[in-house]
C-alpha cells in the first residue's frame, strides 16, 4: 500500500503543478497516470507546439514546459505510479481513501485530486470509409514530431485552433501545406485565422473551403485524397493527411465513482476550493466544470493552488496557515505554518 497525503490522478500540467503547491505546504504527493510519460495532453498531443499564454514565457514549447514543471517539483520527491489507470476508490470510515489501479496497486491518501484532463484521448475521425486502413500509414490524428513532415506534402482538415495552429507552424517545415475546412468561417482564435489568411496570400499555404475530404487513395500508404468542393470532386497528391477534428472526452472509470458529472466533466465548488460532491475528493484542470470554466493550463494551475490550501486546512484543522511568498526565505526554508 502506497501512503501519501494527496493522491493526484493525472500527470498533466495541472497534476504536476499541484505537487509544487502541496510541497510548499509540506504535503506529500503521489501521482498515478495511465500513460507511460508525464505531461498529459502536452506530451501526448502537441509536445512541439509553442504555447503563448503561460505567464512569464512569451513562448514555450509544450514539451519544455513539462520538463520545467518536473524540474520545479522534483525537490518535493513525489511518487509516481505510471502506466496504470486509477480504477476504483473506497472511502474509509476515517475519511481517507484507498484508490486501486487496473494493475492492482493500492494507494492510501488523506485527499484525492482528480487532474485527469480529458480522460483517455480519442480523436474524432472524419467519416471516410477506408480511413482506418491508412492510420499510421499517412493518416495521423496528432502532430507529435513536426520534423517528420519536412519536405512532405500535407493536408490538414479542421476549423478549430488545433488545425489553424498546426497549419501556421508546419508552413515553415513542410514542402506544401493545405488546409481544408467544410465552412468558410473558422472556429479558432481570430489572430490565428488572420495569420493563415496572410500565409495564403503569401503563397505559403493552400486554403480549400468550403470543402471536405471524401476519399483516401494509395497502395499501402496515403498517396492522394479525394476532395469535394461545391459538388465537384478532385484528387490531391499528398504524403500525410492530418484530420484535426478534436477529441472525444472519455471519463473512463472515474465516471463510476459517484461524482456529479455534467457533460463529461466533474462538477466542483469553484467559489471555494474545487471540491466535488464527495468531501475530500477534488477535481482540478480540464476534468472539472463550473460556471465560466476555461480549459487552459493557467486555470488548472490556479485551481491546484486553491485546492492545496483547502486540503492543508482539512488535514491540519488546528494549525493557522499564513500565506508567505516563496521569495521570503526561499523554498527550502519555507515553512508556511504558524502554530
Ligand atoms: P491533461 O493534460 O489532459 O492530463 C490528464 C492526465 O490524466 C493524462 O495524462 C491522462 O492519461 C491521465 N488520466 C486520465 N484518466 C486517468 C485515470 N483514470 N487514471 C490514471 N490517469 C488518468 N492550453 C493552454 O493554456 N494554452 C495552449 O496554447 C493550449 N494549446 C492546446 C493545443 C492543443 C492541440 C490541445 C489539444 C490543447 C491545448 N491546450 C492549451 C489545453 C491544455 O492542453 C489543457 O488545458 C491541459 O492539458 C489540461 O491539463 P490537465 O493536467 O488538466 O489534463
Amino acid at each position: 500500500m502506497i501512503e501519501t497525503d494527496i493522491l493526484i490522478i493525472g500527470a498533466g500540467p495541472t497534476g504536476l503543478f499541484a505537487v509544487f503547491e502541496a510541497g510548499l505546504l509540506k504535503l506529500r504527493c503521489h501521482i498515478i497516470d495511465a500513460l507511460p510519460s508525464i505531461g498529459g495532453q502536452l506530451t501526448e498531443l502537441y509536445p512541439k507546439k509553442p504555447i503563448f499564454d503561460i505567464p512569464g514565457y512569451p513562448s514555450v514549447q509544450a514539451g519544455d514546459l513539462i520538463k520545467n514543471l518536473y524540474e520545479q517539483i522534483k525537490q518535493f520527491q513525489p511518487g509516481f505510479t505510471m502506466n496504470e489507470i486509477a480504477k476504483t476508490i473506497d472511502k474509509q470510515p476515517d475519511g481517507t481513501f484507498i484508490v486501486t489501479t487496473d494493475k492492482g496497486t493500492q494507494h492510501h491518501a488523506k485527499a484525492i485530486a482528480i487532474a485527469a484532463g480529458l480522460g483517455s484521448f480519442e480523436p474524432r475521425k472524419p467519416l471516410i470509409d477506408n480511413i482506418t486502413d491508412y492510420e499510421e500509414k499517412g493518416v495521423e490524428y496528432f502532430v507529435k514530431d513536426p520534423e517528420k513532415y519536412k519536405d512532405k506534402k500535407i493536408v490538414i482538415a479542421g476549423g478549430g485552433d488545433s488545425a489553424l495552429d498546426w497549419t501556421i507552424f508546419l508552413a515553415d517545415i513542410a514542402k506544401e501545406v493545405t488546409l481544408v475546412h467544410r465552412r468558410n468561417e473558422f472556429r479558432g482564435a481570430l489572430d490565428s485565422v488572420e495569420k493563415v489568411q496572410s500565409l495564403k496570400n503569401q503563397g505559403k499555404v493552400n486554403l480549400i473551403t468550403p470543402a471536405e475530404i471524401v476519399g483516401i487513395q494509395g497502395s499501402g500508404k496515403v498517396e492522394s485524397l479525394v476532395i469535394e468542393k461545391e459538388e465537384q470532386t478532385f484528387e490531391k497528391e499528398v504524403d500525410y493527411f492530418i484530420p484535426l477534428f478534436g477529441l472525444t472526452p472519455k471519463l473512463g472509470p472515474i465516471a463510476d465513482w459517484g461524482l456529479e458529472i455534467e457533460k463529461n466533466a466533474i462538477k466542483v465548488n469553484n467559489a471555494l476550493d474545487y471540491q466535488t460532491n464527495i468531501e475530500g475528493i477534488y477535481a482540478i484542470g480540464d476534468i472539472n466544470t463550473y460556471p465560466g470554466k476555461l480549459k487552459l493550463i493557467l486555470c488548472g494551475f490556479h485551481e491546484a493552488t486553491l485546492m492545496c490550501q483547502s486540503i492543508y486546512n482539512k488535514i491540519f484543522p488546528d494549525r493557522k496557515y499564513v500565506l508567505k511568498y516563496t521569495t521570503v526565505g526561499g523554498i527550502q526554508g519555507f515553512d508556511g505554518t504558524v502554530k
